[in-house]
């Protein structure tokens, strides 16, 4: 079965050893997931945490033996400081690094930590794969657009509706971000840079690289609910928050109104445009991917609703009497918080390299990932929110 897979341009697939920074998250999840049952590739699964690969780690009851066998194994590293990451990249073929301090949250609140983290600790990463020959998939952001040009005409301008002044095109788009008060660029600053040093290190050091930028990629295991898996006063992602008020038949919560525009790309039809990247080397490397799904636009408001609406669906819980509030963001996110306003990827690229389409839509994935969310979390939030019974 995997012996016969054969890449796009029709060569049989040498299984390789890949070295996964940042493996245990969300992301690195799926990938080792959709690796692991197949291929024949080997993980060397770096992170601090391993909470949600542990299903693939450890056999679990009911399957005495993991049908991968030791294709996966995990180094608790914490990139930061820690000698063991340049012989790991080095026994690796390829270096695929994910690790990084990416919630919105954080990048006005922890601006040292989300810079550190995105740029200063990744350097290493760059420069051992440049020195020892080795190919590095890197994960950057469709943040690093920041702002659409049209974003700066007035509110009914004509123009606003014409894709040129919004549609995010890797090899043309400016990178438009706010004053350096708004500290929400810290993360979206950072990653350009990175993203400049590897295309330096590509230009002038020869090291074969890919840069991906996700567009809001969801599913299960995003993030953390607050107070269950994560701290209670953590503010993840907006699916896991949203997800967090439903759960707890709580208003959603719409920061300045919930105006923003967003494209949502199902976790399992972005995984198949990485596997692409991976295993067609020749057609990938030089390239930066905008990977999401142009489709799935909705506002955030339209997100609250719609996840409102599906969750009702799947837990048959009716809908509250009020289902969302609007929230100031600096009431919200804090001080130094700005926003991207609209985020539509142009798939030319993608779709000339590696034939890649996302194929779920908005309602399906929803449906899939708050299955999922009602699956793992509605009892423990019964439990954590049930008054104590008087003895
Ligand atoms: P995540 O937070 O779930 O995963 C990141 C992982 O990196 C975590 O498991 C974390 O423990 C690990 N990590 C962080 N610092 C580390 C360190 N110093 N040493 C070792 N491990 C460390 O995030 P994700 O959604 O899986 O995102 C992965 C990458 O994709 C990030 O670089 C992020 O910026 C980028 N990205 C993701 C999205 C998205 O839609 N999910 C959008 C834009 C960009
Ligand atoms: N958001 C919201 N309510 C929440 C969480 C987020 O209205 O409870 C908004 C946020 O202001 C942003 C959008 O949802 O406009 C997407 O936020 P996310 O944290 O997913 O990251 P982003 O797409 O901005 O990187």
């Amino acid at each position: 079965m995997a012996g016969a897979r054969v890449d796009l341009d029709g060569r049989p697939i040498k299984p390789m050893t890949i070295c996964m920074i940042g493996a245990g998250g969300f992301i690195g999840s799926h990938l080792c997931e959709k690796l692991l049952s197949e291929t024949q590739h080997k993980i060397l699964a770096v992170d601090v945490y391993n909470d949600k690969i542990r299903h693939l780690l450890e056999p679990g009851s009911s399957d005495p033996a993991l049908p991968w066998g030791d294709r996966i194994q995990f180094h608790r590293i914490n990139i930061k400081h820690d000698s063991r990451l340049e012989g790991l990249i080095k026994m690796a073929d390829l270096t695929i690094n994910l690790a990084a301090i990416c919630t919105p949250a954080d990048y006005n609140t922890r601006p040292l930590d989300t810079i550190y983290s995105n740029f200063i600790d990744a350097l290493p990463v760059v420069k051992y794969c440049s020195e020892n020959n080795k190919r590095l998939i890197h994960f950057s952001t469709c943040e690093v657009y920041g702002k659409t040009i049209g974003s700066y005409l007035p509110k009914d301008h004509p123009l606003r509706q014409d894709p040129s002044f919004y549609v995010l095109k890797e090899d043309e788009s400016p990178c438009i971000f706010g004053p350096i008060e708004k500290q929400r660029w810290s993360y979206a600053c950072a990653k350009q840079l990175i993203e400049r040093l590897i295309y330096a290190e590509g230009a002038e050091n020869g090291l074969e690289f890919t840069i991906v930028r996700p567009f809001n990629w969801i599913g299960p295991r995003m993030d953390f609910i607050p107070g269950i898996d994560g701290p209670s006063e953590g503010v993840p992602r907006v699916l896991a928050c949203f997800s967090n008020n439903l759960l707890r038949r709580e208003p959603l919560k719409l920061v300045d109104g919930g105006q923003s525009q967003r494209t949502f790309v199902y976790i399992k039809d972005a995984i198949e445009a990485v596997v692409l990247m991976i295993e067609n080397s020749a057609r990938a490397n030089g390239h930066i991917f905008n990977v999401g799904n142009p489709n799935n636009e909705v506002t955030v408001k339209q997100l609250a609703e719609m996840m409102t609406e599906v969750y009702c669906k799947v837990s048959g819980e009716p809908v509250l009497e009020q289902p969302t509030i609007d929230v100031s963001s600096k009431d919200f996110y804090g001080v130094g918080y700005d926003d991207s306003d609209k985020r539509i990827p142009d798939m030319t690229i993608i779709n000339k390299q590696l034939g890649w389409n996302p194929k779920t839509s908005l309602w399906d994935l929803l449906e899939s990932t708050l299955t999922y969310q009602h699956r793992t979390y509605a009892e423990a939030i019964k439990q954590a929110t049930a008054k104590p019974v008087a003895s």
